[in-house]
């Protein structure tokens, strides 16, 4: 589940995820709650095509009980910062995750609950008797309720530049709809010409990753499952970094993903570059506008 969160300290800003997991450092860096998968990945990735795409990792370090990852903050010298969460890909959860829950097919009233929540007609006949859903029926219907099934991305949140916060992007499944809600819009900088610069900026960066993506062995080698694009702008730039390899995991043996094929149970594709892909298609749109 996801928790909301708006911490201002200097220009740091946490737009999503738990808020326990991030502490504020000293000389530009943020520093995000130990995990091995993300440490490995972070490390990996240092070592990649992908390096200048990704926050740079300055290695370990323990405050109090918890030991973190040491990254750059991407917000250090923004002034008044626009800053928009994506979360990519046609799933998010991982086919290792799937397994475990078919495994154990006892029925969850709280995934039931929180189904019936968003969408009354979502159970079956027999779910609603049973007032219960596996949590595998849950996992995959989840991710049709927003663009990410479909877009293979969704928004995670928007924080415009007085601070104020947008997190309801759940009901927004077409690429116009994104290009009318996200900041890629018109007025969201009440200055059209740097508006314009941002996404200009945005979209040769975009253009770049896609090109490092495709020389990356690191890409080619793991399943990225919920991962971020951060897209982030003040007044005088605009950049895109890749955040979040929490769930990202390495693929067994010589086994590689092409990440913009569908996804079948069995094949661990991502859809990481369907998303990239309905990205730069309503940046070109709102461009175009
Ligand atoms: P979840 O898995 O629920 O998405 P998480 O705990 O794994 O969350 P992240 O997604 O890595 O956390 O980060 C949460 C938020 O913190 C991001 O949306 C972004 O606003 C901010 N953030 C993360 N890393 C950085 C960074 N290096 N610099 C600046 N901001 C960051
Ligand atoms: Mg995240
Ligand atoms: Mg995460």
């Amino acid at each position: 589940m996801m928790h909301w969160s708006l911490k201002r300290q200097s220009s740091w800003v946490q737009l999503a995820g738990h808020q326990g997991n991030f502490q504020v450092s000293k000389g530009g860096e943020v520093l995000k709650l130990y995990s091995e998968l993300e440490a490995k990945c972070l490390d990996s990735l240092m070592r990649d095509p992908l390096r200048p795409f990704v926050p740079q990792y300055y290695g370990l370090v323990t405050r109090g009980e918890h030991c973190y990852i040491r990254l750059e903050d991407l917000l250090n010298g923004l002034r008044r910062p626009v800053i928009m969460d994506c979360k990519m890909g046609v799933r998010t959860f991982q086919e290792e995750e799937l397994i475990k829950a078919q495994t154990k097919p006892n029925l969850r009233s709280d995934m039931y609950q929180k189904m019936v929540k968003v969408d009354p007609s979502a159970p079956t006949a027999e779910e609603h008797e049973q007032k219960g859903v596996t949590k595998w029926r849950y996992l995959q219907w989840r991710d049709t309720t927003s663009s990410t099934s479909t877009l293979g991305f969704r928004i995670e949140g928007i924080m415009m530049e007085d601070g104020t916060v947008q997190r309801d992007f759940r009901k927004i499944h077409t690429l116009t709809q994104i290009t009318e809600a996200s900041f890629l819009t018109s007025n969201i900088l009440g200055n059209i010409r740097v508006h314009v610069c941002s996404q200009n900026a945005y979209h040769s960066r975009l253009v770049d990753l896609k090109d490092a993506l495709r020389s990356s062995e690191f890409f080619r080698k793991h399943e990225v499952i919920g991962s971020s694009l951060l897209f982030v702008h003040d007044h005088s730039k605009a950049s895109v970094w890749m955040i979040d390899f929490g769930k990202t995991m390495p693929l067994p043996d010589s086994k590689e993903v092409q990440h913009g094929i569908p996804w079948v149970e069995g094949n661990r594709e991502d859809g990481y570059l369907i998303g990239l892909t309905s990205i730069l298609t309503a940046l070109s749109q709102a461009i175009s506008l």
